[in-house]
């Protein structure tokens, strides 16, 4: 299901879960430092949408730019160490204006600090998964970063548009809006070539597209027009549509519903379809549940798994990973991501939920597959008799 779409456009306010990421030179001036009426007035955008109805989460950059005015640190480029001190300095100022800003709006902000571990290794990912979307089915707004403090260079994001389109895939967004120092993609630089002309919509990201992002990024933020590229194929591979728009002037999601202009990316699919292709198609299974006929019917209904309609484990598996879940029959019934490494499965498998714990010795959830990780064969998404895919 698609957002209303008006001129061939989406329209920001027909999405239901949207990421707004927001760059360090929007919200940081070098010399005057936080540029506070502008929060404010974003503020009041995003209150907006989210009284509209829609899921928000915030990716907001600056921790490093706000510190480094702290901790006196002129010069343009600056050391790991220094950035990292910079982060840890400026993200406890960060987490406090978003929070205040929001709070006026009766707003509750929540801050997240994400390593590249958390949104890529599938255990930490279902954890922070399911902290996201516990925050917001409490109506609050995670305020993320990437924890620059402790992310050491080799394995680190380094820029928040990614990290933004990562997220989105990660919490099942429908739209991530990047606000930049630009309006959108252009066919060349416009600042270097008069005859640049500007590109409203991309239905898909072609080698075309990809030759027009140049590399140039602005001086506070590190992602120029080419992360912005690999964060769209990152967010509409995950079903989710992607904007950039001009975050310079106040109100930039009030001009964007406006009609002010702004580069479209549009996904072919929906971030559920994505997401259920994504684990029926692209992981190697590690095991197999086999399952009672009830728990069949259950999960054909739309029903997660428990572990009481688990007869049998098979396999080596971690928490996280893909397993193939098959009938008494032996015919391949889904496939998802378990909640229990394998060890732990064997021993909670024919039990009812509540004695999780005490077989356990720990709370875990209560499904050993939540329906939000399940691909049903027959979704035309699992291909029956592959059993190993890379
Ligand atoms: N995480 C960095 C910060 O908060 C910003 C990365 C970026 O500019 O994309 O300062």
């Amino acid at each position: 299901m698609k957002p209303a779409a008006s001129g061939g456009l989406p329209k920001l306010t027909g999405f239901k879960r949207i990421i707004i990421k927001v760059g360090s030179s929007l919200l940081v001036d070098r010399k005057t430092g936080l540029k506070t009426a502008w929060l404010e007035a974003l503020a009041t955008d995003i209150a907006g949408l989210h009284a509209g109805g829609a899921d928000i989460l915030v990716v907001s950059s600056g921790a490093i730019a706000m510190g480094r005015t702290y901790l006196g640190l002129k010069k343009p480029a600056l050391e790991l160490e220094e950035a990292q001190a910079a982060a840890a300095v400026g993200q406890i100022a960060l987490a406090r204006v978003w929070a205040e800003s929001l709070a006026k709006h009766s707003i509750t902000a929540a801050q997240i600090l994400l390593t590249y571990g958390d949104t890529e290794e599938r255990r930490r990912y279902l954890n922070a998964r399911a902290t996201l979307a516990t925050l917001l089915k409490h109506r609050a707004i995670p305020v993320i970063n990437e924890n620059d403090t402790v992310a050491t260079q080799e394995i680190r994001y380094g820029d928040n548009d990614r990290l933004a389109a990562r997220v989105g895939s990660m919490a099942s967004a429908d739209c991530v809006v990047l606000l930049s120092d630009i309006d959108g993609l252009y066919t060349a630089a416009p600042q270097k070539d008069p005859k640049a002309e500007f590109i409203p919509i991309v239905p898909r990201i072609t080698a075309k597209i990809e030759a027009m992002a140049g590399g140039a990024a602005s001086e506070l933020s590190r992602g120029g027009m080419m992360t912005k590229i690999e964060a769209a194929k990152i967010a509409t591979t995950g079903g989710a549509a992607m904007l950039i728009a001009n975050g310079t002037k106040e109100h930039p999601l009030k001009a964007v519903i406006e009609g002010a202009r702004c580069t479209w990316f549009l996904s072919p699919s929906t971030p559920v379809t994505a997401r259920k292709r994504w684990i029926a198609g692209t992981l190697e299974p590690r095991g197999t549940l086999q399952i009672d006929d009830g728990a069949v019917a259950a999960m054909r209904a739309g029903k997660s798994l428990l572990p009481a309609g688990v007869a049998r484990v098979e396999g080596s598996f971690a928490r996280g990973d893909c397993v193939i879940v098959r009938g008494l029959d032996g015919g391949e019934v889904a496939r998802g991501l378990v909640a229990y490494d394998a060890i732990d499965a064997v021993q909670i498998a024919g039990r009812a939920s509540r004695d999780i714990e005490a077989v356990l010795g720990y709370s875990g959830r209560k499904e050993i597959i939540h329906r939000d990780d399940l691909a049903l064969s027959g979704d035309g998404m699992t291909r029956p008799g592959v059993q190993n895919e890379a």
